[in-house]
């Protein structure tokens, strides 16, 4: 019965989502442990516990010594460390660290070893000789950047034609791309240029919206959208006045409000699934769960992209986090549509239980190879490394128990490994390794 779960371990896996700190910035920064382990997930659930963000900036701050910071963030990781967040920190202090439990004492162990273990190479060794990633597909958040193609291929978001809301968007916009922008015709003539720029580079697009409004994304006509752009441009009732950091002081048009900006935004989103279409290349969404605190869920709601889904039935759409909790409802839509994927990235790290509980209903429900089953949504690698050793072993556990019932062969279940934690991501990318 060690025939399944040995399979899975010795696995090269592929993954569809990271955001990890490229290595030449890592290693040019100080290593110290609280600052990257506490970057992103369980910072977030420490607040919940009660941290004060007081605190939580204090902890971070290495004007502070490393000892004082611990002792601010010890209390709430005792009351927070059941979580699965915590449980990635852990595989990876114990499997990369050789330390089994942070404390006052561990600690400065840990950040000695961070230190010395700061140097290229380092990323070859988490990545490729411990965690077995043959390719990720990274996510810049800002814009593409120059990533190490030895373990990345990047999306883009292109976030910055959607979210204009002044004058002075538009204007960042036009000199980030060096291309005036006076009109709706003028930005989605920008939007096109951009994308040629860079459709060598990329291998996807990525929509995170859920993150700033709900993600249904209204069919509105060019006057409704050039109504709202036009807006913008003549805005002249209101006025902020800024100072900027060198002590410049200019006064700028007031914003409009996310509200009056969503045809505009909608028009824009519509605009970026026409250039999918036309380059063939697939779309990654976020749904469901948002990282941090305060997000509100029934914005992500993966039911609300029904319409792009009928509407781009040629771009196959990646449909993140497998929507948790909405899970069953994005079964329901991969099952319905050829063109929509369940993607578990990131949910591994959320809960083992709820992903077990997924992915065995899952795999009634949909085509195998309609699940991209692990993305790792770090942005430090040591977080990468513990979240593959929970994907493996929750889907090892869930098929094993398949092959137990009489589901599947054990061959068949071992197919079914390869498909999720390695060939779907690449088919549906087109990813040569
Ligand atoms: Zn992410």
């Amino acid at each position: 019965m060690a025939g399944l779960y040995e399979f899975i371990e010795n696995l090269w896996i592929t993954d569809s989502h990271e955001h990890t700190v490229q290595e030449v910035e890592r290693v040019s920064s100080e290593a110290d442990p609280l600052q990257i382990l506490l970057s992103q997930y369980a910072s977030s659930d420490l607040i919940s516990s009660g941290l004060s963000l007081e605190d939580y900036v204090r902890a971070l701050n290495l004007n502070v010594p490393l000892k004082e910071r611990w002792r601010l963030i010890e209390p709430f990781w005792d009351k927070a460390k059941n979580t699965t967040y915590f449980e990635v920190i852990k595989i990876a202090l114990n499997d990369l660290y050789d330390i089994s439990e942070l404390d006052e004492n561990t600690i400065e162990v840990l950040a000695e070893k961070m230190r010395s273990l700061n140097k290229i190479g380092f990323y070859k060794w988490v990545l490729k000789d411990k965690a077995k990633i043959r390719i990720s597909i990274f996510d810049g958040i800002a814009d593409i950047v120059d990533v190490d193609r030895e373990f990345f291929v990047p999306v883009v978001r292109l976030e910055d034609f959607i979210l204009l809301r002044s004058r002075e968007d538009v204007r960042r916009l036009s000199k980030s791309i060096k291309i005036p922008i006076h009109s709706l015709k003028g930005l989605e003539s920008a939007l096109e240029s951009k994308v040629q720029s860079i459709i060598n580079k990329i291998v996807g697009f990525k929509i995170a919206l859920a993150y700033r409004r709900d993600i249904h994304f209204e069919k509105v006509t060019f006057n409704d959208a050039e109504r709202v752009f036009n807006k913008i441009m003549s805005y002249e009732r209101t006025f902020i006045r800024y100072t900027s950091p060198d002590g410049i002081r200019l006064t700028m048009s007031d914003e409009i409000s996310v509200e009056e900006s969503l045809p505009l935004q909608d028009y824009m989103v519509h605009k970026i699934l026409e250039m999918a279409s036309k380059y063939k290349l697939p779309v990654q969404v976020h749904t469901g769960l948002q990282e941090g605190n305060l997000n509100l869920v029934s914005n992500s709601n993966p039911l609300h992209l029904a319409n792009l889904f009928m509407e781009y039935y040629d771009v196959k759409f990646d449909i993140f986090h497998g929507a948790y909790p909405y899970v069953r409802e994005l079964a329901v839509l991969a099952k319905n549509f050829p063109n929509v994927y369940v993607d578990l990235c990131w949910l591994h790290a959320v809960s083992s239980s709820s992903v077990k509980y997924a992915l065995n209903e899952l795999l009634d429900m949909v085509p195998a190879n309609k699940i991209i089953g692990f993305g790792g949504d770090y942005k430090h690698v040591e977080g990468v490394y513990g979240h593959s050793r929970l994907a493996r072993k929750n889907v090892a556990e869930v098929l094993q128990d398949k092959v137990d019932r009489g589901h599947f062969s054990l061959d068949e279940a071992e197919n079914i490994a390869k498909m999720l934690l390695h060939d779907n991501l690449l088919e549906v990318f087109r990813l040569s390794v």
